[in-house]
């Protein structure tokens, strides 16, 4: 018999989320230190392990932590502000004058943490930033015990963080070296906001640099018809054309949205091996357009599912994320089996971690991985009866079900309460700086 650091077993259901999709339908995990040492029938496990700590998760279901692959975390405090705006409007009119005047290091830091409480409240165990102050965006994520790929905005003009975009470089530089070294569960990484907002020289240094230090290199992608129509004025190709041109897609390259993607380019996209998040709420609620999941998924290129920043979702909840994947992607097709919910869990789970490049670290519970576990209560009566657990995971569960989080084997949230995080507090304050946005609104006049 081996004693383990946490053995969780009588599970109702576990689902794996490997590449079988493999379900027990009672299950148990061993975990010692951070790592997962073994997984499989709650009966069979009990006859080799015990644990120093043990839970009988009777009336749970077990699976991997959500990914969330790309998300502007800060944004929390923007939340709803702007409806109703396209995408170029939204940005020019609400969000960029309102984080010019708003966001500095510890609104960002603040706004980052209200973000990381939800999504662990949510089962979110990694994320995927891009934004300004992004060393703060580390510490938050240090202290909450989430793991994280954190990249640095880099645009073209003005941003909070960098008033002078001719030292943009030297911003990036200074960004990776205060990285805090030490730990593998947040990693930086570098993110250019769009081929629009980043020049041909801005991306290709940008690249060269992610290249240099073995990190993600990110950029929003095609996502919206205004966009694509930029980049053809300006350079004569589609923008996948002009980013291969360039030479920044590869492996470590993880782009947003991609709604408005040719059939070429996501071939292009497939043969370099470069990622892609998907944002389906997002792409609704700005009115992009819906991309094509389903060529996407055709091509074999590694797909996450994202929120992006909840100002334009407006939400965390990756639950959410997963049912409008499924069920935009069938009307849109006109096609039932289009999206099939497997394809959509695996894009939230394993899929999500491959494509930031931790696919043999999270996104799965299997021996060898970090122990990134949620536990979700199913005696609910919109989880009742359960004959498919992918199906309920994509269709029928919430963020709300969502009750045990453990990232690298370490307990995070009990009985649906982060234990790292002060969730009163976070609140209160982040409510505080929200009178201070409508305040300013009010002061300027800006509609919302
Ligand atoms: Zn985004």
């Amino acid at each position: 018999m081996r004693e383990v650091d946490l053995f969780l077993f009588n599970s109702d259901w576990l689902v794996t989320c490997d590449s079988h999709m493999t379900r027990f339908r009672s299950g148990a995990v061993a975990v010692d230190g951070d790592r997962i040492v073994a997984v499989g029938d709650s009966d069979e496990l009990k006859k080799s392990f015990t644990g120093r700590r043990e839970i009988d998760l009777r009336g749970h279901l077990l699976m991997p932590g959500l990914v969330n692959t790309h998300t502007h975390a800060a944004m929390s405090l923007l939340r709803g502000l702007g409806d109703g705006l396209p995408l170029d409007r939204w940005l020019g009119e609400i969000i960029f004058p309102l984080e010019e005047a708003f966001m500095n290091r510890d609104t960002v830091y603040l706004g980052s943490l209200l973000s990381i409480l939800e999504m662990l409240k949510g089962g979110v165990t990694t994320f995927c930033d891009g934004y300004f102050f992004e060393e703060t965006v580390a510490g938050a994520a240090l202290e909450s015990g989430i793991r994280a790929v954190l990249g640095q905005g880099i645009l073209d003009f003005p941003t909070p963080d960098q008033p002078n975009p001719a030292e943009s470089r030297k911003r990036a530089k200074a960004f990776l070296s205060r990285f805090p070294a030490g730990t593998d569960r947040v990693r930086p990484s570098l993110f250019c906001h769009t081929p629009c907002t980043c020049g041909p020289k801005t991306l290709r240094w940008v690249k060269k640099l992610c290249r240099e230090h073995g990190i993600l290199f990110q950029t929003h992608l095609s996502e919206t018809t205004r966009e694509v129509q930029t980049i053809w004025s300006r350079h004569g190709k589609s923008p996948v054309s002009y980013l291969e041109k360039l030479g920044v897609l590869d492996e470590l390259t993880l782009c947003a949205h991609g709604v408005w993607l040719s059939p070429p380019e996501i071939k292009i996209l497939a043969e370099k091996g470069t990622s892609l998040s998907h944002c389906p709420e997002s792409n609704m609620k700005l009115g992009s357009g819906v991309a094509p999941v389903s060529g996407l998924i055709a091509s074999g290129m590694r797909i996450g599912l994202g929120t992006d920043g909840c100002a334009g979702n407006d939400n965390l909840d990756m639950f959410s994320e997963m049912d409008k994947a499924a069920k935009l992607e069938k009307v849109f097709r006109d096609n039932p089996l289009a999206s099939p919910a497997e394809a959509v869990l695996k894009m939230a789970t394993i899929g999500g971690a491959s494509a930031l490049g931790l696919g043999s670290e999270t996104g799965s519970l299997e021996l060898g991985k970090k122990a990134d576990i949620i536990a979700i209560d199913i005696n609910q009566p919109h989880l009742v009866p359960m004959y498919d657990p992918v199906s309920h995971l994509v269709y029928s569960a919430t963020a709300g079900d969502v009750r045990f989080v453990w990232v690298d084997g370490i307990q995070v949230l009990t009985g649906g309460i982060a234990s790292t995080i002060d969730e009163p507090a976070v609140i209160s304050e982040a409510r505080r700086v929200g009178n201070e946005i409508i305040a300013h609104l009010n002061r300027s006049g800006i509609g919302v």
